[in-house]
């Protein structure tokens, strides 16, 4: 990894970019080609892309007949198995187009802190980079339910960008960047950087939010940003109608500043879930 500005992210040489479920999903679905179109601008610059994307459970439940996300955990794990060859099928219709090959990685939490299966996937990747195919990434969910619980991939993300020394993590949502305190509120004012030892307690990011597909919100987006800038891996939060300028260096979003001189941890660090 190397440090690099937010202009940089243009020339990047190696990003993850992370996408939640209700940005992908349902009425949403369409955006897979936008976002898809931006991660094989970055591609054909030359820069290694991993994506990690929520949205197994949403696109797994109307082959349910769901129309609600289900509550217990079993049936969104069902949802999750179906769904999950569904949403990797689409993206690879999608990068078609650009020549691209996509690689499915299911990984969880706990794999990080086995050296093990930590360095086996660590090399599964590297190859995958080194080939030249777009690795897709998402939480197995048939095993683990951490972050059907907890961020909707956010933290996930969050290491394999530290596994990997990715010079960027990208957090692509629905909203363009973080605010002091929940956007609604009066007094809510754009954060447009955030140093690596800025103090986050004085920011209201209110709760990790529910809605009717995944789970996540500010608060996790900005733990997520945390654990990666604090392994030396910047980070930048903004929305996935963004993803393509943001990618090219516009100076658009949230930047996290990576720690300069990381202590990295084996495993999955110190910072745990908001
Ligand atoms: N791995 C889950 C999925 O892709 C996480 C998202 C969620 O919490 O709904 O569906």
């Amino acid at each position: 990894m190397s440090l690099i500005s937010r202009a940089e992210l243009n020339g990047a040489r190696r990003v993850v970019v992370k996408v939640g479920s209700s940005s992908i999903s349902g009425e949403n679905a369409g955006k897979i080609d936008s976002l898809v179109d931006a991660l094989a601008q970055a591609h054909a610059r030359g820069t290694e892309v991993v994506l990690v994307s929520s949205g197994a459970i949403a696109t797994g439940m109307p082959y349910l007949r769901l129309d609600e996300r289900p509550t217990d955990l079993a049936t969104q794990q069902a949802a999750a198995a179906v769904g999950q060859n569904v949403l990797v099928y689409r993206y690879q219709d999608a990068l078609r187009q650009y020549g691209i090959v996509a690689g499915q990685v299911l990984l969880t939490a706990g794999d990080f802190d086995d050296p093990t299966h930590r360095s086996n996937a660590r090399r599964a990747m590297e190859r995958l980079l080194g080939l030249r195919i777009l690795p897709i990434v998402n939480e197995n969910d048939t095993v683990a339910t951490h972050e059907i619980r907890f961020g909707d991939n956010d933290r996930l993300a969050a290491l394999v960008s530290r596994l990997i020394g990715a010079d960027a993590l990208v957090l692509l949502s629905d909203i363009a960047c973080l605010y002091t305190r929940p956007p609604s509120e009066p007094g809510a004012r754009p954060i447009e950087k955030v140093a690596f030892d800025d103090d986050l307690s004085a920011y209201e990011f209110g709760a990790t939010v529910v809605n009717s597909v995944g789970t996540g919100g500010a608060a996790t987006k900005a733990s997520a940003a945390r654990l990666a800038a604090e392994g030396g891996v910047a980070a930048l939060v903004t929305s996935i109608d963004l993803a393509s300028d943001v990618l090219a260096g516009a100076d658009v979003g949230t930047w996290f500043e990576a720690n300069p001189a990381p202590i990295l941890p084996q495993g999955t660090g110190a910072i745990g879930v908001a």
